[in-house]
């Protein structure tokens, strides 16, 4: 250990604690940060043994891959240092340990284990449209924070876009064989996005079966059995997350399963009771019916939590993300009048409109810094006459965001926003 660690106290900034972890190159601590008080995990990575073995590269890409990725199911990079003869990063700490330690005690059942899965294809589909691919997806990168919320970490084996060969496809073989699609093993070059699928596939198998689905003594018959796909799916997994899982874990990457449609499946979209679509919306507006899917009813907690007005989140340690990229807003108008306020405000700007299941996408024509400017706002049910609408940057410069967001879409939504007596007459944050 450097001398930095021997005192204790790092960069005069970080107490370090008890190991969190050991993974592949790197060893994780528990840090304080001295001024804010605030817990951290520190990764710290020896530099010889990276350059040793050639993986500064590999670290460069990784502070990269990690700066990019600002999604709720993704661990936080909050900043990287370094010492004479170590690399750290100063990550955000994720306290209720790896999802593995769960699945060790048995099998989830099914609500739980697709509760983890929306979350995992969640944050795999943020990196796949940014052009990252994992390809390391297992159990133990996946860590749960004190709510239950899953978070991906470690993202030491992602690859870029750019980084890839003149045929598109991937070429190094990494990654764990329990959770390795065949082509990775086969060394042919492979699509990163089909890779994690398949591993998002084993993921769900362990999660609802408690064991892996293919798993022999000999190394050698287990990679013929991932070769051909061949597993058994156990008694209790019900017909649906059958089908899902023999999509994902197909063989041939060509045919295998993409995220869009691992989405719409049945097995996955059961109990999103707040995502509904906005036909289903648009048909209560009507009057007609669709009643029993979504509360009649809200409590104080919903209200607490659905409405930026309360989000009392943004306060804490949310606060950068709600400020740079969401701004949600509670409205008592029917989804056709938000749908409508949203495509005048594209009409003045000449953004184009596209609606899918839940989502209204506006997209920019002109390119901005870092090319069109694309906004989804997803629209939630909370009840009939309840909505939480959910807006996000999917593209382009976050400046410009900001700026489309303050001068066009708020004063836009200011009337049909919801307010109290307690937030007066607030814009939406
Ligand atoms: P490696 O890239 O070397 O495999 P990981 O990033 O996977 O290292 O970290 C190794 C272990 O440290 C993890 O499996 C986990 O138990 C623990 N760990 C990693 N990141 C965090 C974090 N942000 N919060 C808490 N524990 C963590
Ligand atoms: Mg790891």
């Amino acid at each position: 250990m450097g001398s930095d660690e021997k005192c204790g106290v790092l960069h005069g900034k970080y107490e370090m604690g008890r190991v969190l972890g050991h993974g592949t190159f790197a060893k994780v601590y528990h840090a304080r940060n001295l001024q804010s008080g605030k817990s951290v995990a520190m990764k710290v990575v020896g530099k010889e043994k990276v350059i040793r073995v050639g993986m500064m590269e590999q670290v460069k890409r990784e502070i990269s891959v990690m700066k990019m990725m600002d999604h709720p199911n993704i661990v936080e990079l909050h900043e990287v240092m370094a010492s004479k003869t170590k690399i750290y990063f100063a990550m955000e700490f994720v306290r209720g340990g790896e999802l593995f330690a769960k699945i060790s005690k048995g099998r989830l059942r099914e609500e739980a284990a697709r509760n983890y899965f929306q979350q995992l294809i969640s944050a795999i589909d943020f990196c796949h449209s940014r052009g990252v691919y994992h390809r390391d997806l297992k159990p133990e990168n996946l860590l749960l924070d004190e709510e239950g919320n899953l978070k991906v970490t470690d993202f030491g084996l992602s690859a870029f876009t750019d980084h890839l060969r003149q045929d598109g496809l991937l070429h190094t073989t990494c990654g764990t064989p329990a959770y390795v699609a065949p082509e990775v093993i086969g060394k042919k070059g492979y699509d990163g996005a089909k890779a994690d699928i398949w591993s998002c596939g084993v993921i769900l198998y362990v999660l609802l079966a408690g064991y892996l689905p293919f798993q022999e003594d000999n190394i050698m018959s287990m990679y013929r059995k991932i070769y051909r796909g061949d597993f058994k799916c156990p008694p209790w997994f019900s017909p649906e997350s059958r089908k899902l899982i023999t999509k994902m874990l197909d063989p041939n990457p060509n045919t295998r399963i993409g995220i869009a449609k691992i989405m719409e499946s049945s097995w996955f979209k059961k109990s999103m009771p707040r995502s509904l679509k906005i036909k289903e919306l648009q048909e209560f507006d009507e009057g007609k019916g669709g009643k029993g899917k979504i509360p009649e009813s809200l409590n104080a907690f919903h209200i607490i939590s659905l409405s930026e007005g309360f989000n009392l989140s943004p306060l804490f340690e949310e606060k950068k993300r709600a400020e740079r990229e969401e701004l949600r807003f509670a409205t008592m108008s029917s989804a056709s009048s938000v749908i409508s306020t949203l495509e005048e405000v594209a009409k003045t700007k000449n953004f184009n409109v596209t609606k899918s299941d839940s989502c209204v996408r506006l997209q920019g024509q002109n390119n901005g810094r870092k090319g069109k400017l694309g906004i989804d706002a997803d629209i939630l049910a909370v009840t009939p006459s309840f909505l939480v609408v959910e807006v996000k940057k999917s593209s382009g410069d976050t400046l410009e965001y900001n700026q489309f967001c303050s001068k066009e879409l708020r004063p836009a939504l200011k009337d049909i926003c919801w307010t109290t007596s307690t937030t007066g007459n607030s814009v939406p944050a």
